[in-house]
């Protein structure tokens, strides 16, 4: 199994630590690349887009000629988990801000997304929340989240905040609008491991 990490911004090495004990424990074993430049996509199982800044990293994939490895990735069956930013390049709709500043979105997932929807005072927070399939709570870190604020009848809504969805899945693809990679509790990376088959 091979699974690429698109390492243009944001937490890559955390997302590989995370795999790594997720694969321990699930028994596994994977090959990890980290993914910069065109090429390496096809041939890969699984993807993870982490977070950064959603402008700025769909230009770099966009110009790295990546964008549209991904999206043929997703077609033919590669499982993606986005978190953060990633969510919001998985995302098919934005709001206001992604449509006006003509945001290059990955346009995979039948979700609509709001880019910052946690404002400015509360930028960065943490909260336990229930996760589909989870017995016990996952620590989750919010870091100028997004949230998904509409989605198709194939998402299935895995996680909420305060009623907003923040976790949601459509077959091979995962979208988080928080940072499992950041806490050292690899369940996240567990479920997106058997999400690959
Ligand atoms: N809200 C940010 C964006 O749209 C993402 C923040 C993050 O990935 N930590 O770019």
């Amino acid at each position: 199994m091979r699974i690429g990490v698109i390492a243009i911004q944001g937490n890559v090495e955390e997302h590989i630590e995370s795999l790594k004990s997720a694969l321990k424990q699930a028994n596994l074993e994977a090959h990890i690349l980290k993914i910069k430049h065109k090429g390496l996509v096809p041939s890969c199982d699984a993807l993870i887009i982490p977070g950064g800044e959603s402008t700025t990293l769909g230009r770099f994939m966009e110009r790295e000629g990546i964008t549209s490895e991904i999206r043929n990735a997703a077609r033919s069956g590669v499982a993606i988990m986005g978190t953060c930013a990633g969510l919001v390049l998985l995302a098919k709709h934005g709001d206001e801000q992604v449509e006006k500043t003509n945001q290059a979105l990955l346009g995979l997932m039948d979700i609509k997304v709001n880019r910052n929807a946690f404002g400015r005072q509360k930028e960065s927070f943490e909260s336990m929340i229930s996760f589909v399939g989870f017995k016990e709570p996952f620590k989750a870190l919010f870091i100028r989240a997004p949230c998904i604020t509409d989605c198709g009848k194939d998402v299935e809504i895995l996680s909420t905040y305060n009623g907003v969805i923040v976790a949601a899945r459509q077959n091979k693809l995962l979208a988080l609008a928080f940072h499992p990679e950041l806490t050292d509790d690899p369940r996240i990376h567990h479920y997106f491991l058997k999400m690959i088959g």
